[in-house]
């Protein structure tokens, strides 16, 4: 199918570099079995590194824009369509204001859901506040309970606001307006709260994302077991890229062209771990790899079919 190969992001950030005289560069990500022309193979994604604003473009209505927001060591992600918002955690205490002004800059006021992938407070700490603040609509939790003050001030948010906590199982589906995802773990019950992230893959016409919080080897494996669809075009790389996530089967599956990792620079933890980088890095892989801690927030915007890429910070070296 298809048979074209891919082309490797270097190369063509290179030639589109030297001709435009801008960070620009393209990077073909996928074949397709409907070949129209080669313009349009061409176009399956545009990456580009420039300053990128939360408020840069306004999104179409066919557009899905994907925020990776740098909230230093956690995670953030906000998924947004022209009508819809989709919060997926919200960073750590350190990072609240900065998470706050990050959504109010994308124009964001309400919110269809806030997904707290697992009770770390790496992943929670922006939340009461959000939930406080924003006009959220639904919270999608996994069954586990935490007995952290951050957990307990997230319920209480919650309870107060009088909203209900969607508890999903696998395979559920959740849509909001154009954002639909489908939710791939946990599998089952996890002692780790880690293995307890709630996993979803939002499809947008021919693009993927998978979304996977912190899940680790043991979740990636029953969810290979499962044997749900677990391709996507970008994946937000497992628990920051710790050596304990992102195995090569579950690679293997996913395929990514393109690979977030969301991290603080010189955090105690080491993330990412060379492990993990040297899987992505290998060549016959392909995939582009972005780190909030070296390219700031990162957006990708999609429109079914081609993929744009910003990045916040222009890398060094
Ligand atoms: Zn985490």
């Amino acid at each position: 199918m298809g048979g074209l190969k891919r082309i490797s992001p270097q190369i063509h950030f290179a030639n589109l570099f030297c001709v435009y005289g801008i960070m620009y560069f393209l990077v073909m990500i996928k074949t397709t079995k409907r070949i129209v022309s080669a313009a349009a193979l061409l176009l399956s994604l545009i990456i580009v590194t420039a300053a990128a604003t939360a408020d840069a473009a306004p999104i179409a209505a066919n557009e899905i824009r994907v925020h990776y927001i740098d909230v230093g060591q956690g995670d953030a992600v906000l998924i947004q369509s022209a009508r819809n918002a989709v919060l997926i955690d919200g960073g750590d205490a350190k990072a609240q204001q900065t998470l706050l002004d990050y959504l109010r800059s994308a124009g964001v006021t309400d919110i269809d859901y806030v997904i707290a992938t697992h009770p770390h407070a790496d992943h929670i700490s922006g939340l009461p506040k959000v939930i406080r603040q924003f006009g959220v609509k639904g919270v999608i939790m996994p069954d586990v309970v935490h007995t952290s003050g951050m957990f307990e001030k997230l319920l209480a948010a919650i309870e107060k606001k009088g909203l209900r906590i969607t508890t999903p199982k696998v395979g559920d589906a959740f849509a909001a307006g154009i954002i639909k995802f489908t939710v791939l773990a946990p599998t089952r019950k996890f002692k780790d709260l880690n293995n307890m992230s709630i996993v979803v893959r939002m499809v947008h016409g021919e693009t993927a994302f998978l979304f996977t919080g912190d899940a680790e080897g043991k979740s990636e494996r029953e969810m290979l077991k499962n044997r749900q669809t677990l391709r996507a075009d970008v994946l937000k790389v497992g628990h920051h890229g710790s050596r304990t996530s992102t195995t090569n089967d579950f690679l293997d599956a996913v395929k990514p062209s393109v690979a977030v990792i969301s991290c603080a620079g010189g955090n105690s933890y080491d993330h990412p771990h060379k492990e993990t980088m040297e899987k992505l890095r290998k060549p016959e892989r392909n995939i582009a790899i972005f780190q909030t801690d070296k390219d700031g927030t990162v957006i990708i915007t999609t429109d079914g079919r081609k993929i744009t890429l910003l990045t916040e910070k222009k890398r060094k070296g």
